[in-house]
């Protein structure tokens, strides 16, 4: 049973600053096929046990690990990458030790699981395994996306872990980007990845999930970044459903937090030494792009989501701040609100009400998340809570709700192109 919505489900909205009350280090999931598998970006220190401190949902419809197949390292500073051990090879406890996590597929050669990332991906996760003397029955891969400058890193039997399989050195194409990564097959067709350099203090990779056929959206999730514009042609043409930007400082005015006290300048001269983002950087590149959604994330830690647990002042303050913070980022952008990240935050990416391919329903009809699903103890701001819900912003699981009554409809797949087959010039394999 195919799903038609894309989500994208946020289990840590934190900057590099660590984890904290009220947020989690960095790491998403985005449900883009519609098959229930699950391709992450990130996964820093405490993505596993964010797996088991979803908000309950009473349709179960929480995300589970094994559902995750393929993971997208954006790059490598330490709280990017720390937990991928813990993710592939949870350390077995009970009576099901012996068992594999992923029975289905744990025997012979075929991976389990799939990771993108910057080079030196291979060696880390390969000397982790090794010196905390891993070995498990299922299969794992790490392709690598080089530049030219980047050194490869040997696949040979000798060199690679017990349970790796020989993975893909990707060189970038004369243009500098990754095209056609990889691919899923999606709802309507592939669902292809692209990727591009973004500008950090270290090299820093952006990802483009984007469907190769009607209605073609497009989801552009960035790493830690000061600038993304290197990546533009990645993300126009069509222009995205949604953009999901870094925005780990910001400047806040003394009428909205009392206590802050840091100049604008300060605060920028800050963020972009660190190469990081303010709310109207992230605002301005949704602008460029024509981003149709816009959710900041990685959240600098003196900006925590607000607690319904907290006291009304306090909570109160935090809010404002959220808001300021999204306000910024809008007010540059100019095409709609932008929103937060929180921890369990979900977006929504329905198909748009100007395409509908085959009948299906779209955003305009089909995306609707009462008011009472959602979480109470979610960091929520009351009064916004309606109109978020309508506008497909949830905490809780409802990617089944909308289509339960349209899933029963069939597709067919006879415009299904591979893109990878047209593979773009530049991009080469060895
Ligand atoms: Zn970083």
């Amino acid at each position: 049973m195919l799903a038609t919505t894309m989500t994208v489900t946020f289990l840590g909205t934190s900057s590099g600053g660590g984890p904290s009350t009220s947020r989690n280090c960095s790491s998403l999931v985005a449900d883009v096929l519609g098959d229930g598998s699950l391709w992450m970006v990130d996964c820093a220190e405490g993505t596993l046990r964010q797996f088991h401190s979803q908000p309950y949902s009473p349709d179960r419809s929480n995300l589970r690990l094994p559902q995750v197949k393929k993971i997208f390292i954006t790059h490598m500073h330490g709280r990017i990458v720390p937990i991928l051990r813990n993710l592939l090879f949870p350390v077995p406890v009970g009576q099901d030790a012996a068992k594999s996590l992923f029975p289905y597929q744990s025997s012979g050669q075929h991976p389990t699981i799939e990771i993108y990332g910057p080079a030196g991906i291979r060696t880390f996760i390969r000397s982790i395994l090794k010196m905390t003397l891993s070995r498990m029955s299922d299969k794992y891969v790490v392709h690598e996306l080089l530049l030219p400058t980047d050194s490869e890193t040997s696949c040979e039997p000798e060199a690679i872990h017990t349970n790796e399989v020989a993975g893909e050195n990707i060189l970038c194409s004369a243009e500098g980007f990754w095209r056609g990564v990889t691919q899923g097959k999606g709802s309507f067709g592939p669902v292809v990845v692209d990727a591009g350099p973004i500008t950090h203090r270290d090299p820093c990779i952006g990802y483009v999930f984007r469907e190769a056929v009607e209605p073609f959206r497009k989801i552009v999730i960035l790493g830690d970044t000061c600038d993304p514009s290197a990546m533009t042609p990645l993300c126009i043409d069509p222009s995205p459903s949604l953009l999901i930007h870094e925005a780990a400082d910001a400047y806040i005015p003394q009428e909205i937090d009392p206590k802050a006290k840091r100049s604008f300048d300060v605060v920028k001269e800050k963020a972009l030494a660190r190469g990081h983002s303010l709310p109207e950087m992230a605002g301005g590149f949704a602008k460029t792009i024509g981003a149709q959604k816009l959710v900041l994330n990685h959240i600098g830690g003196r900006f925590p989501a607000p607690n319904p647990s907290e006291g009304y002042r306090l909570k109160s303050i935090r809010s404002n701040v959220i808001a300021e913070i999204e306000r910024q980022a809008s007010e540059v952008w100019g095409m709609g609100m932008a929103r937060a990240a929180w921890d369990f935050m979900r977006v929504a990416v329905p198909i748009p009400a100007s395409s509908s391919p085959k009948g299906y329903p779209t955003a305009h009809n089909t995306w609707e998340t009462k008011k009472s699903e959602l979480i109470p103890d979610s960091p929520s701001y009351a009064s916004r809570t309606q109109h978020r819900g309508r506008e497909g912003w949830s905490t809780r699981a409802s990617r089944n709700d909308s289509f339960r009554h349209n899933q029963s409809q069939q597709h067919g797949d006879s415009n299904n192109v591979d893109p990878l087959q047209n593979r773009n010039h530049g991009t080469q394999r060895r």
